[in-house]
Order: structure tokens, then sequence, then C-alpha cells
């Protein structure tokens, strides 16, 4: 219930490419589809705009859904063209999900370009100059547009610099979200500017960036507040090598941008409630976990469960440190654990990791791909879980493997660092953490890990206490309102 009347009525338009669990890439697709329930239940009117990619309607009729559609459609002129999208209306318990339908134009079912041009940016700029579009649509009109990564970034940009856009910009006031700062919505021909009218928008104070079109700057530089996914990474992308790049620019809107920690869904995230996990449990009655566990096993084919298992589920790109990970597979096997790794992305990756898992069958196993049941019964099953991110912004999965009693080792950065404390170094610690990106540093890691697990009294209090932190939107979702009102000037 709203206990700061201050935030109630306030109404915020979430426009985001991608939201869990219809269609959902990485952690960003969670914080969509459980921020704006949370912001609902302290009185904020959140309402979410995503596109249409091929698959999602039709997850949501199947998880059963009620889907109507909205009468009116919505049109945008790009390129001296008119595209209209049919809206459709997801009745996501309390929080309204509008899908923006137009099949020719979000056609790519993996949501993400492997690169952007004219063409594959146009789902994008469909996607942010329809959210202009929702108020007439739907009759009800946001003071709020909350925008996530660069695939949504030009909805501030034009706010703020386009001949049309930019004269309803000022009716709206815009909060742009850094998931990944790694991904910045770089265009090298600027030409793509012409198109949208905005070639006079081309300079360095701008969207230009070393000759190319940089959206995700244009977006800090044009948002009324800027947001990051947890405080330890607000300070690190002001400096290099975090910042990639952008470190100047975000030092110079300092004063705009803040690092609030992501929360879970913890009653989507919930060993006790899990409807995708086989055997469920919870602190009152572990004997669930010890179930997964051996069924985990079993399903990796891995014949000795006696030391710990060691679990990763991860998009495979260098950022989550897999190149650590194979580097060290040996020496962790060697040492009597296993390890059971789902996974998907860079190909090179997938195919070292393949490699390995079948040279160390039944001690390692590799699953590729993306798989939502199996990574629950990994979360479950696993003993310890790694993370050894070169960089991250938050992180959701140590958070979730928290929840699952399942202790986490993480490399000290980002939103790891602000979530993960070291057991050996803190009386309340519940996880092992490194600093240094080396084999050599993880393993000291893994191998204080190990050493714990041997304790089984010590270890239960680990798991135990992992599994009470709250990681719930509890209080991050009342820090976006805070926000929100400043913006506003309430
Ligand atoms: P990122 O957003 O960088 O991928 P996060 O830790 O914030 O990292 O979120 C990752 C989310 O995606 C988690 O919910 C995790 O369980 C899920 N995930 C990642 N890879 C897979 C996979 N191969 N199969 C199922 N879920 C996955």
């Amino acid at each position: 219930m709203p206990e700061e009347g201050w935030k109630s009525g306030i109404k915020v338009l979430h426009v985001a490419p991608e939201i869990a669990p219809f269609m959902k890439v990485g952690g960003l697709a969670d914080v969509v589809s459980s921020l704006p329930r949370a912001q609902r239940e302290l009185g904020i009117d959140a309402r979410i705009l995503v596109p249409a990619f091929p698959g999602l309607l039709e997850k949501a009729e199947t998880d059963g859904y009620r889907i109507t559609r909205v009468r009116r459609d919505i049109h945008v002129s790009i390129n001296w063209r008119v595209y209209t999208a049919k809206l459709w209306k997801i009745r996501y318990g309390h929080v309204p999900i509008y899908a923006m339908d137009n099949r020719d134009i979000f056609d790519n079912p993996d949501i993400y370009p492997e690169e952007l041009d004219s063409r594959t940016f146009l789902p994008f700029c469909l996607l942010s100059l329809g959210a202009y579009g929702i108020a007439g649509a739907l009759a009800w009109t946001p003071h709020i547009m909350h925008l996530h990564d660069w695939a949504t970034a030009l909805v501030p940009i034009a706010g703020k610099w386009h001949p049309f856009y930019g004269k309803e910009g000022p009716s709206y006031r815009t909060v742009f979200t850094i998931h990944n700062i790694a991904h910045q919505g770089i265009i090298k021909d600027n030409r793509i500017l012409d198109g949208l009218g905005m070639s006079d928008s081309f300079r360095t104070e701008r969207l230009e960036f070393y000759g190319s079109v940089n959206l995700m700057k244009g977006a800090i530089v044009a948002s009324d507040a800027v947001t990051t996914v947890s405080p330890t990474y607000a300070e690190e992308i002001a400096e290099e090598p975090f910042g990639m790049g952008l470190e100047g620019v975000i030092r110079k809107e300092e004063h705009k941008i803040s690092g609030i920690l992501n929360g879970l869904d913890t009653s989507y995230w919930n060993p006790s409630e899990d409807c995708l996990l086989p055997y469920r449990y919870g602190l009152e009655d572990m004997s669930g976990k010890a179930k997964c566990r051996a069924l985990l096993l079993k399903e990796a084919g891995i014949e000795n469960g006696e030391g710990p298992l060691m679990v990763m589920v991860t998009r495979l790109y260098p950022q989550k440190g897999i190149e650590l990970v194979v580097e060290a597979a040996e020496y962790i096997i060697e040492k009597g654990m296993n390890l059971f790794i789902l996974g998907s992305g860079a190909s090179d990756l997938e195919h070292v990791l393949s490699k390995k898992a079948a040279l160390r069958r039944g001690k390692m196993t590799f699953v590729r791909g993306y798989d939502e049941k199996l990574a629950h019964l990994a979360y479950a099953g696993g003993d310890i879980f790694l993370m050894p991110s070169l960089f991250e912004p938050c992180g959701l999965s140590q958070l979730i493997a928290l929840r699952y009693g399942t202790v986490p080792v993480v490399r000290d950065t980002g939103g790891l660092a602000d979530t993960v404390k070291d057991a050996d170094a803190d009386r309340g610690g519940y996880g092992f953490t490194f600093s240094e990106f080396s084999p050599h540093s993880m393993l000291s890691a893994i191998g204080r890990a190990a050493a714990a697990f041997k304790d089984r009294e010590r270890w239960k209090r680990l798991v135990v206490r992992g599994m009470e932190k709250d990681f719930s939107w509890n209080s991050s979702a009342p820090e976006y309102g805070s926000i929100y009102s400043r913006a506003l000037n309430i």
C-alpha cells in the first residue's frame, strides 16, 4: 500500500526491448517485469511497452494471460514512410503490458542484431518513437518515460532534439537506466539521422562519438535522470576501462546519475514455490535441495557427486569470465569438484567448453542453450555458484543462487561486490570473492569455498545466511520513486 503519498499518482511508462517471462535475453528482462510490479505496490501507475518480437504474444497466450487489442493503432513516420503497429494489452497480474505488433519490422527472434544499420535499427526506432503515441492510443498520459538501455535510447534523444517529438518531449520526464554500458548502440553510418530528421544532432555534445552515432551517449545526455543497476557500477563507469569510452560523458553528467541495486522477483525465484522444480524446499526443510542435486548429477552424467558441485548459468561472453573457467577447469576437476555449465552465446566459447566437457566427461558437463527449466534445477541442485565476471553491472544470477541456497563464488566487481560478502573476511559473510581477474585468484576463492564445504556445519550456516538475505525490490523500488519525484520537481 502506498506509504508515501507523493509517489502515488505518478504515471510511468517503462519502454524496453525484452520482458520476462515472455521474451528474455538476460537480466534486463527480469528487471522490466518485476520492477513495475513492485512500483504498483507503492501506488505508482507503472505500465510497460515492449515490441512483439516473434514468439512474445504466442508465449503470453500459451501461458494463459489475457490479451486484448487496443482499439487505436500506433503510427510512426521514419525515413519518409509511415509505419503502423497494432497494440495488444497483456494483463500480467496487475501490470498492463502493451506489445507493439508489426510482424514485418519486429521480425528478429533474437531481438538484438549483430550489427546496427538503417535496417536493423528500424525496430528500435518504431518502438521508441511509438512510445510517444501511447498517450493518444490509450488516453493515458505518463508523467515519466523510463527507458532501458540503448534499444530505447531514441525516446529521450527524440524528446530533446527531434523537430517534431522535441515539441512533445517537454511534456514527459525521462529516466534512462544503463543495464550494461558495454552495449551502447553504435551506428557507423551517421546518415541514419537524416531519415529521422535529426542530422543536426550529429555533434560531439549530442550523439557523435568518434565519427559514429552512439545512442547510449545521446540518452545519457538527453535524459532528465540516469540510473544504473548497482552503486558500485555507478562509480566504476566513471572510470576506464568500465566506462567503455563513455567515462567522460558519465563524469560530465554525474549530477544526474545514481546507482540503484536491482531487486529480484522473489515470488518467481522462490525454491519453496517454484513450479519448474521437481522438488521444492525452504529453510524449514532442505531435503528437496538434496533431491534436486541428485537429479542434476544424474542428468549431467556426473559419476561421483561427493565433492562440491559447481554450477554456472550464464550468457557466454568474455564479460562473464568464461576464459578463466576454461583455464581453471582441469585444476577444479583434479581437486575433486564437478562442474555443470548451462549457457549460450559466442560460438568460440561454446566450442571450447564443449571440447573441454567432452574430454572430462563424467566430471564436467556443458549444456549449450537457453533453458529456463534446467536453469532452475542448476540453481537448486548446485553447491557452489560460480560467477567470475570481468565486470558485472548488477548480476541477478548470484542473487538467485543465494535464494536457492547455492553459495556464490564471485569476482569482486560492480553489483557482485555490492551483494556478496566474503565468508572468510566478514563474520556475516555468505559467499567467496576474489579481486584479480586471473585463474589463480579465482582458484584461491574456489579453494576456500571447497574447504568450507568440507565443514558441514559451517557450510549449512553459510547456506542459511544467504537464503535469509532480502534481495527483493523492497528497498530499491522506493529509490526509483525518489528519482521520479525529483525529475518531476515534486
Ligand atoms: P546478464 O543480464 O548479464 O545476462 P544477469 O545475472 O543479470 O546477467 O541475468 C541473467 C539472467 O538470465 C538470469 O535470470 C539467468 O538465470 C538467466 N540466464 C542466463 N543464461 C541462461 C541460460 N543459458 N538458460 C536459462 N537462463 C539463463
